[in-house]
């Protein structure tokens, strides 16, 4: 398989005639899968014009509710009709396990526009009574274009995300995938098209983040950026966005603690923290990548998840046995085990045996001596899980707290009084108590401090998608002061 990805205009593929070509390399062989015609910004601009062309001429925003209900269930019955395809490029491309591929990734694409169409369905919009008697309604409107960029490390469960939510409120969108990933979006942009959206409504660039991706989310006519991605680039797109004054959605990096007290099912808590870090190859935002142990019970603990990693199944992802893959790049390769060079590695640091070809590292668990050490501040974003040790949970809590991120925290804790107190101090968008990695889309994720601006999901996602328009107007007749009269 090794095609040429264009961007996809007006309903259309374009013939990438002209363009930059941008190889994409398969981690799991290290082989060419598929080349990216890269957009410049002359492509980008007829992008958001063809976008812009759809919004005015609204088929689709002025579509009724039942209608744009309709489409989103029939893409998501594509989706699912579709998993083969989608599962074999997602995983030739990004490296995920294809069970994890299976079993997560598509359904939750096909769950994003499922509950998009149940969620419009179902949402009252404000009103006021007041006196005077004016009742004031608060309308909803689609904001008009979004700029969406995402990530490659769970390529089609993060975008649709955003893409469901996007055109479910009525907007057009213009999707900027990882320059790593474009693969999975040539067939889902068809299902759309095939599922009835209307020209123009759903369109794609590709290319890399500073051509392609900095020319989308500067353009003047884009009216809304979510952006899922790192913490940096976050910087840079907001400096875009709010120099444009629109609107802008950040959902970025993360350090999450995993903190695992002595007064819960240590069980449970050892499989949980083995998925919270190494599904995905190691690479979500909300790993539990710092595991936070009461110095009681470390020397077990850590010992017992030391040998479970050991025992993890590393190798080709397309083989349905395989728990980890390898990661994305060559760059991220060597990023990952950079950490491991200064750090107390208690297995793996080092590339996983039995592999000529490809980016695969070896589970790597590491103890810490300092919470201030870089394999405890830095997202390492791979199959690395670092072990620090507490005394106390309001020590868990404040090492939970010591950081620039703040997207997830994980509590193992049966205590009642303990959870309480430590879910009110613990600084993070999400807590999960006794829970491993579990997404509500009703409730607003996001994150506190470095991990993000503003929220997606349920109304969040409501809010960003669309803008709000009070209309007032009198219930009955009532005085109007008379100027003028002498
Ligand atoms: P990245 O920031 O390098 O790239 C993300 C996207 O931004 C890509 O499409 C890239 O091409 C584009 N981009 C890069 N520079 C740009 C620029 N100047 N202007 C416009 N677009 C630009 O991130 P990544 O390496 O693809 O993904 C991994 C990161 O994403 C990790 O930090 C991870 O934590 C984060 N992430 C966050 C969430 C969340 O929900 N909080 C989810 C998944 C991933």
């Amino acid at each position: 398989m090794s095609e040429l990805c264009t961007s996809y205009i007006d309903g259309k593929w374009t013939s990438g005639e002209g363009a930059e070509r941008i190889p994409v390399i398969s981690p799991i062989d290290e082989t060419q899968v598929a080349e990216v015609a890269e957009a410049d910004a002359n492509e980008v601009d007829r992008a958001v014009r063809a976008a812009r062309a759809a919004f005015e001429r609204g088929a689709w925003r002025h579509a009724p509710v039942a209608e744009r209900q309709r489409v989103l269930r029939r893409i998501a019955a594509l989706i699912r009709e579709n998993a083969d395809e989608l599962a074999q490029r997602e995983c030739a491309n990004a490296g995920l396990p294809m069970r994890q591929i299976r079993e997560r990734h598509v359904q939750r694409a096909a769950a994003n526009f499922e509950f998009f169409a149940d969620f419009i369905g179902q949402t009252a919009n404000e009103s006021y009574e007041q006196e005077p008697p004016f009742l004031t309604i608060v309308r909803r409107e689609p904001v008009g274009i979004a700029a969406l960029v995402a990530p490659w490390n769970a390529p089609l469960a993060l975008a649709t995300m955003e893409m469901a939510g996007a055109i479910a409120f009525g907007n057009c969108f213009i999707l900027k995938p990882s320059e790593l990933t474009p693969l999975e979006f040539v067939p889902l942009l068809e299902l759309m098209k095939e599922a009835g959206m209307p020209d123009g409504v759903a369109g794609l660039v590709n290319g890399r983040g500073p051509v392609t991706g900095a020319a989308l989310v500067g353009h003047p006519d884009i009216d809304v950026v979510a952006f899922i991605g790192g913490t940096e680039t976050g910087r840079h797109i907001a400096r875009s966005a709010g120099g444009n004054l629109k609107k802008y959605v950040a959902e970025l990096g993360g350090k999450s603690a995993n903190i695992i007290t002595p007064q819960c099912d240590l069980e449970r808590a050892l499989d949980a923290a083995l998925v919270g870090i190494f599904s995905n190859n190691g690479q979500q935002c909300l790993a539990g990548s710092r595991i936070l142990v009461d110095r009681t019970i470390a020397k077990e603990f850590i010992a017992n998840f030391v040998a479970r990693a050991e025992k993890l199944k590393v190798g080709d992802p397309r083989m349905m046995e395989t728990e980890i893959g390898p990661v994305i790049s060559k760059a991220q390769y060597d990023r990952v085990l950079s950490f491991a060079a200064d750090a107390n590695v208690l297995t793996g640091g080092k590339r996983a045996e039995g592999f000529d070809k490809g980016f695969y590292v070896a589970p790597t668990v590491a103890l810490a001596e300092d919470n201030s050490l870089p394999l405890c501040q830095e997202e390492i974003f791979g199959p690395f899980a670092t072990f620090l040790t507490y005394d106390g949970i309001d020590q868990a809590i404040e090492i939970a707290n010591q950081s620039e991120f703040g997207l997830v925290a994980y509590l193992w804790c049966d205590h009642m009084p303990t959870v309480m107190r430590a879910q009110d101090a613990l600084q993070a968008g999400t807590i999960w108590v006794n829970t491993p990695l579990a997404r509500d889309l009703r409730a607003p994720f996001g994150g506190y401090k470095n991990s993000g601006v503003g929220r997606t999901g349920g109304l969040s996602s409501r809010n960003l998608f669309t803008e709000e328009k009070v209309v007032t107007m009198p219930m009955r007749e009532f005085p109007i002061a008379k100027l003028g009269q002498g």
